[in-house]
């Protein structure tokens, strides 16, 4: 894996991911990037850090002097150490793997629970999903383009989260490989495909479906569902 990760949540998601204030399944887009990209793996100890510095702060200046105040101050400081164990056992510890297409993909330990109880795969063309029953509102499912595929214009109902999890994927707005992590809004529109030589695996979260831009009306529907 020697792909340079390029594209990263963003400090504000990273923020809002420490403090635990994202909703769990875009939280669990951003833990499985941290898991494959080592420059959010210090940012997010970093903030972890600074987070606990600010506590510690507030509480010096006697904002909140309750033993409960304390217990949990005594819970966040000690935060850096864990996140540092976690970091070495990620390297330790084998990771999950999920298989299409007649291959076998590794895949980060932050789905190593979800990928178990994955639903089965549904193909369509060179394109294959499977989803990740999750109980919130968004949709988290595996995404498996065959190389040489290209998944029809679209844009987005509402916030997607693409996560390449194996192999490399094309838009209009680059390239992304494995650790990338695109963020596309309904302001963008885009064709994502494979090369002509490589498939791809990703995670895909959606908040909303995709709206497909091209093509015949009475297919368009399926279409949405089958990626929704
Ligand atoms: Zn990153």
């Amino acid at each position: 894996m020697t792909h340079a990760v390029k594209f990263h949540p963003g400090l504000m998601l990273l923020e809002q991911y420490v403090e635990g204030t994202l909703s769990a399944d875009v939280a669990l887009a951003v833990s499985a990037h941290i898991d494959l990209c080592p420059h959010c793996q210090q940012l997010n100890n970093d903030i972890t850090n600074d987070q606990a510095a600010v506590l510690t702060e507030q509480q010096v200046s006697g904002r909140n002097d309750e033993q409960e105040w304390n217990q949990m101050l005594d819970f966040i400081t000690n935060q850096p150490v864990l996140a540092a164990s976690v970091i070495t056992d990620t390297k330790a510890a084998p990771v999950a793997s999920v298989t299409v297409n007649g291959k076998t993909f590794q895949i980060p330990r932050a789905l190593a629970r979800l990928a178990e109880n994955q639903n089965k795969w549904l193909h369509l063309g060179g394109i294959a999903t499977a989803k990740l029953p999750t109980a919130e509102k968004q949709h988290v499912s595996l995404l498996y383009i065959d190389k040489g595929t290209e998944v029809p214009n679209h844009t987005h109902l509402g916030l997607e989260m693409t996560l390449v999890l194996a192999g490399r994927i094309v838009d209009e707005n680059g390239e992304y490989g494995v650790g990338d992590l695109l963020i596309n809004s309904p302001e963008d529109t885009h064709t994502p495909r494979t090369l002509a030589d490589e498939d791809c695996l990703c995670l895909s979260v959606l908040s909303a479906p995709l709206k497909f831009k091209k093509g015949l009306t009475r297919l368009l529907n399926p279409l949405q569902q089958f990626f929704y």
